[in-house]
């Protein structure tokens, strides 16, 4: 069965005709998304067959959208110190205290924090008020966390943030390599494209570059575990390889290019043959020489990279090192081969086109004088900055510092993604004026919002986005806007009028602004800006209603390609690509003996950034339920983890507590902690709190995935489990919360006195309701369960003295929340914690889509079923949406192995 036969269609029926064509608020991957509401509020949703990026797919996440759109937990009403104010209100004390704030410390005193979450034309009204007539360059969005580096690296070789290639070239490739990326987790649907491709085409080879084995690699041919940080001297080492076996495109590199020599020099320095790259990166001379052998004999390359090449100190030149291979060989711009970058969020393209990056001014132009004259004659704007502002890491610090007093945080959660949070969150608590625009009411930023004001949310929201391969879709509205929710749009321009602006922010939607973003690109551009989109300028409103995915750049003057740079062209002063030597850099902070491990961090499949929506899905949450430690078994035996449950992890900025799961997927010495949890779903959960926030010096971007750690062995002294129908915020020193069918269920443990611990649990769980308790005499156990006035089953809970796990059939007892009211003596029966008769195990859940457990697909693999299409078969898994198809695959060669030895 292929995957492309059942995935177009929601699980659960076909869409009406007139289902709403809009795209997925996630990955850069950009999916076009068809959206209906059915009957009682509910909305379905399915991949939407004619849109380039995904013709019809939709990752777990993506299939999971019409179930994020409920109201639980929105912010629906501004308020002011938690206080229920009007719009009015609320906007004058954003308007005034900026103004305040300027007028006593001058305009470097305020900021914007803004988000790849935004939509294009929520950016560009965002980046115009604070550039053109706040008269300063303070606004950074969160993807500097994301593709800084990218940016950077495009713009040191091509004079320009260019993405060359589309996705298509991944289908077009004969080889791919795939740098730094858990593409089968990250970017699903491009995963599943290069899947089927090489499914078609076995002769397709797939090279992946990553210090762990992630899915991704169940597609490679090859997996290069390098020692983090160790990319530049990989991609030096080709480079010298290239040049050696002479494949270097001569009149490619005369006619478009500059400074080879001096690059081949660096490479020479630096890993002179394929052994040297190897010892620098700690991989078998034999892998390293195959993958420069493969590289140099084929001509059809792509080389496709994310955060792992980002996220690094040496971000910016990992991605030159990467281009210099590409410049080198002439393979850019041409169909199946270029370097290709693809971003995390939704609209990091946007952010960029737009210029919402600290150190950009707009629509790809930057702070040079005839660029910021341009753009103040466009604006008509009095006060345009002439001088980069501060990036994310650099803000929060001057905000900490005094220096930055009032900030606008748009559509993030910098208390959980920035590094060293405990720093953000110092920041945040010192800053004398926080507003937070946001669709949720409670995160870990919004705790330190003095102004909180309700912005809509997918589903609500009318715009644009641009995905990985520059292609414009829009995002469209289908369901009302809740209570006083508004648009970003429209809380910005409002701002905007009360300082004084409003004749600049006159924009009657969302079509009015995106004609003046794209009139602002073609304006006296003659082919010098790559980011032309000029003939989108005069679009009516209806042709903006109706506009399909349309890629860039589609200027007035015609004549544009698909691809950039296959015969030159750069968008330097000279018109030449640029080599830029890249000597190879370790990251800045090294393992020590108090600090021995290398942690890394990173996405899990059916997560979104800090879960606010995904983390309300019970089957999105079921694939992982909580966060992890991966280690190795030999570190986690060194450590004292042995048989241990959890560890507490710590560096240099902070710490936290994680279960441990070991394995032989990260490599001795590394060790690997999801990025998504956070205080709303876990105590000691998040993992930033250690992250250091050492950053990239050309691009900003922190060093997200490489910081020294040590681990030691975490035993609680008691244990608990809560079942709830309404969402609970326990407190322990470990817990995490889950939202599942018709419940939530809590998990928590801790080191203080049992009895401390359970008289707190036997409080929080009595507010519920009645209770009836089954605790032995002179035993420190207790079972405890709530019902409601209606005699329902209100909360459970299960609480041991001691570390052992509690012997209870948590999903059996999950189930009995649907039940009507219980009688006593169902009541003392759940108290047990078992169900009457044996049940069939589930395992933790792979198919998210079905909800088949692992356990469930191990046993049709038991019983004959040895290919993904046998599994399907048999059970369903894999057979929708395609997320979990790298998972039942490693599943597959497992047991083959095992039946093999
Ligand atoms: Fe959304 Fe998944 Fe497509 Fe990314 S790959 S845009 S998360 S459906």
């Amino acid at each position: 069965m292929s995957i492309d036969a059942d995935i177009a269609e929601p699980v659960g029926g076909r869409l009406g005709p007139g289902a709403v064509r809009t795209t997925c608020p996630y990955c850069g991957v950009g999916c076009g998304v068809r959206a209906e509401r059915g009957a009682a509020g509910t909305v379905r949703v399915a991949g939407d067959p004619e849109h380039p990026a995904n013709r019809g797919r939709l990752c777990a996440k993506g299939s999971a959208l019409g179930e994020t759109t409920g109201l639980a937990g929105r912010l629906l009403h501004p308020e002011i110190d938690g206080r229920r104010v009007g719009w009015n209100e609320a906007l004058a004390t954003v308007a005034r205290r900026f103004a305040e704030t300027q007028a006593e410390h001058g305009p470097d005193a305020v900021a914007f924090y803004v988000s790849g979450q935004l939509l294009t034309e929520d950016y560009y009204v965002a980046n115009k008020l604070i550039k053109g007539f706040l008269g300063t360059a303070n606004i950074d969005t969160n993807s500097r966390l994301c593709m800084a580096s990218s940016v950077a690296g495009h713009r040191r070789a091509f004079g320009s943030d260019t993405v060359p290639g589309l996705y298509a070239d991944l289908e077009g490739a004969d080889l791919v390599v795939i740098v730094g990326s858990n593409l089968a987790w990250a970017h699903p649907v491009l995963y599943q494209r290069l899947a089927a491709s090489k499914s078609a085409r076995p002769a397709q080879r797939v090279i992946v570059v990553d210090p762990r084995r992630t899915a991704t690699c169940e597609a490679a041919d090859l997996h290069l575990a390098l020692a983090p940080g160790t990319d530049v001297a990989l991609f030096a080492g080709l480079l010298t390889h290239l040049d050696r076996a002479g494949r270097c495109d001569a009149g490619y590199v005369d006619r478009h290019t500059e400074g080879l020599e001096a690059a081949l020099a660096a490479a020479r320095a630096a890993a002179p043959d394929a052994a040297a790259a190897a010892r620098l990166c700690s991989l078998p001379h034999h892998a390293v020489a195959a993958f420069y052998e493969d590289f140099a004999r084929t001509e059809r390359v792509v080389t496709i990279f994310s955060q792992g090449v980002n996220q690094s100190s040496s971000g910016t030149d990992k991605v030159n090192a990467i281009i210099n291979c590409h410049l080198f060989t002439g393979r850019i711009g041409r169909a199946g081969m270029g370097p290709f970058s693809v971003t995390g969020q939704p609209n990091a393209m946007g952010g960029r086109e737009v210029g919402a990056l600290a150190n950009q001014l707009a629509a790809h132009m930057s702070f040079e004088p005839d660029a910021v004259d341009r753009v103040a004659r466009f604006w008509r704007a009095p006060r345009v900055a002439t001088r980069p502002g501060l990036k994310a890491v650099d803000l929060f610090r001057a905000i900490e510092a005094g220096s930055v007093k009032a900030l606008w945080i748009m559509a993030t959660n910098p208390a959980v993604s920035l590094p060293d949070t405990n720093q953000v969150r110092r920041a945040l608590a010192a800053c004398p004026f926080v507003a937070v625009s946001d669709c949720m009411r409670e995160t870990d930023t919004t705790a330190f919002a003095h102004v909180r004001l309700p912005a809509l949310a997918w589903g609500e929201k009318d715009g644009a986005v641009t995905n990985s391969e520059r292609v414009i879709s829009r995002q469209r509205a289908f369901l009302p806007a809740p209570g006083a929710a508004r648009p970003d749009w429209w809380i910005v321009s409002e701002v905007a009028r009360r300082l004084g602006a409003g004749a600049a922010f006159a924009h009657r939607g969302p079509a009015d602004i995106f004609r003046e973003h794209a009139a602002l690109s073609a304006f006296e551009n003659d082919g010098t800006r790559d980011f032309d989109i000029g003939a989108l300028a005069d679009l009516s409103d209806a042709d903006y209603a109706r506009l399909a995915p349309t890629r860039w750049p589609c200027a007035s003057r015609g004549g544009d390609g698909e691809r950039f740079f296959a015969a030159g062209g750069f968008y330097t002063p000279d018109r030449r690509a640029r080599f830029v030597p890249t000597p190879p850099a370790p990251p800045i902070h090294a393992p020590t003996a108090d600090y021995p491990l290398r942690l890394n961090t990173g996405r899990v499949r059916d997560q979104w950034h800090t879960m606010t929506r995904t983390g309300l899905v019970p089957r999105l949450v079921e694939h992982r339920p909580g966060t992890t430690l991966e280690i190795h078994p030999s570190d986690a035996e060194r450590h004292g983890l042995g048989p241990a449950a959890w560890a507490r992890i710590e560096s240099r900025w902070g710490g936290m507590i994680a279960e441990v799961e070991t394995s032989s997927d990260v490599n001795p010495g590394d060790v690997f902690v999801p990025m998504h949890w956070n205080d709303q779903f876990a105590g000691n959960g998040c993992v930033n709190r250690l992250v250091n926030p050492e950053t990239d010096a050309v691009s900003g971007q922190p060093e997200l995935k490489h910081v020294p750690v040590r681990v030691a062995a975490w035993q609680p002294a008691w244990r608990a489990i809560i079942l709830s129908r309404r969402r609970l915020m326990p407190r322990a020193e470990w817990w995490r919360s889950a939202p599942c069918d018709d419940h939530w269920r809590s998990e928590l443990a801790g080191q203080s006195p049992p009895a401390s611990g359970w008289s707190e649990i036997a409080a929080l769980v009595a507010r519920e309701g009645k209770t009836a308790a089954l605790t032995e005499a002179g035993h420190a156990d207790h079972r405890l369960a709530a019902l409601d006035g209606a005699g329902r089953l209100a909360a459970l809970v299960f609480f041991h003295a001691g570390d052992a796990a509690l012997p209870i059939d948590a999903e059996w007892l999950g189930e009995r929340f649907a039940a009507a009211a219980l009688a006593p003596a169902e009541c003392r029966a759940l108290l047990t914690g078992r169900a009457p008769a044996p049940r069939p195990v589930r395992g933790p859940i792979l198919c998210s889509c079905f909800a088949v457990g692992r356990d469930a697909i191990l046993a049709a693999i038991g019983s004959g079923a040895v290919s993904l299409d046998a599994v399907g078969a048999a059970t369903r898994a894999g057979t929708n949406c395609g997320s979990c198809r790298p998972e039942i695959g490693a599943l597959i060669a497992a047991a083959r192995q095992r039946s093999a030895a």
